[in-house]
């Protein structure tokens, strides 16, 4: 009697931590062979704007499988019409290895919300599940309730320890945009994604014209942040109009100061590293302040945009010394757009109109105090950025 894996997911694309998993469940639960399923529109998820078509998917799962005797890749779900329910899958599965017992290999997320699964039942009845798990504290606890909630219905649960590389497919698709990518993905799947132009790898984004700039960007952007980005662009517009700076660089750059603050502080080092930049001990310790040193980097190399506009995001959450106009205004644009509430924001916003250099100032001061009252260590930058302006008000 064969052990047989199922691994479904959508693969869009598929990356190393698909692959990891799938090699530690072969080893953890002894399977003989692993299943890759690609699966047509998972019934809880809506496909994002620029995903491979469902053969592209297939193929990347093939080209990531590699020859890896354990792992079968099949298109089963992709040639099913409708909507792929794993109950369905796992009936085919039953009739193509009678005798075999099957294993349904799925993540916390959807271990959690597996009894409101469609036929939750039949699957647990005729597939051991084996979950992936980080070991994180909050996630163990809840895990293990819903594992004895579910053996106590008559489910075998298994946990599968997952040394995960975290990373998801929605930031890996930002990370291709961002054309830093590839330690994620396996060489073959990486080749294909940029020879196919999936994803926008194709796409030049250089220079784009100011509408085509924004919709690029509120679709990188996490859709929470969008309001801020754009009361930010708006912001620094009529800044700039104040103080005579450059209305198309303060556009601009408002658009783009937050493009990277998606990805965490790990893959921020990872956009850094593959861009050959060497990073100093503060931002080294503090991978979260990176945001505005990648946002640079990304605004100059994929976006081609001029020096004024990727100085004024490098500035933007630490200030430094001797700021020009337009990197002061979108220090403070971020600081006072419509969308920020805080005590002494309104003082901020009437400052802005009167006395740039004060605005300035208070920013800084607001976000030191803060920072000490946190405990957290303050960028030098931003200390040489308020003794600057103290010696010269
Ligand atoms: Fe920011
Ligand atoms: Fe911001």
């Amino acid at each position: 009697m064969a052990k047989i894996g199922i691994y479904g997911g959508t693969f869009n694309p598929p990356h190393i931590g698909h692959i990891r998993a799938a090699c530690c469940a072969v080893s953890a639960l002894g399977l003989d062979k692993l299943l890759l399923i690609p699966d047509r529109i998972a019934p809880h998820k809506v496909m994002p704007v620029g995903s491979a078509a469902p053969q592209q998917r297939l193929e990347m799962v093939r080209l990531c499988a590699g020859d890896d005797p354990a792992l079968e890749v099949t298109d089963m779900e992709l040639n099913r019409e409708g909507p792929s329910y794993t109950y369905q899958t796992v009936e085919a599965l039953k009739e193509q290895y009678p005798g075999d017992s099957l294993y349904l290999l799925i993540g916390t997320d959807m271990f959690l919300t597996f009894l409101q699964w469609k036929n939750a039942e039949y699957l647990w009845k005729n597939a051991t599940l084996g979950v992936f798990y980080r070991g994180q504290k909050d996630e163990v606890n809840a895990i293990n309730r819903q594992k004895e909630e579910m053996e106590a219905l008559g489910a075998k649960v298994i946990l599968v320890e997952n040394p995960v590389v975290d990373i998801s497919s929605t930031q890996l698709r930002r990370l291709l945009a961002f054309d830093c990518a590839s330690p994620f993905l396996a060489k073959g799947v990486y080749d294909y994604i940029r020879s196919n132009n999936l994803y926008g790898t194709g796409e030049n984004y250089r220079n784009l014209p100011m509408e085509r700039l924004e919709s690029v960007v509120t679709q990188l952007l996490d859709p929470k942040r969008v309001p801020h980005v754009l009361g930010c662009r708006d912001t620094a517009v009529e800044l700039a109009k104040r103080w005579g700076a450059d209305e198309t660089d303060a556009a601009r750059a408002g658009l783009l100061h937050d493009i990277t603050k998606v990805l965490d502080g790990k893959l921020q080092l990872t956009l850094c590293r593959e861009y050959g930049i060497v990073l100093d001990a503060f931002f080294t310790k503090n991978p979260k302040t990176l945001h505005a040193l990648t946002g640079a980097l990304v605004a100059e190399r994929i976006f081609g945009e001029n020096e004024a506009v990727v100085s004024a995001i490098r500035s933007h959450t630490t200030g430094k010394a001797a700021m020009n106009t337009l990197e002061k205004i979108i220090y403070v644009a971020d600081y006072m757009e419509p969308n920020r509430d805080f005590p002494g924001v309104e003082e901020l916003r009437r400052l802005a109109y009167s006395d740039l250099d004060g605005a300035l100032k208070l920013g800084l001061e607001m976000t030191l105090s803060l920072l000490e009252k946190q405990g957290s260590e303050i960028s030098p930058e931003s200390r040489d950025a308020l003794a600057y302006l103290n010696k010269s008000l």
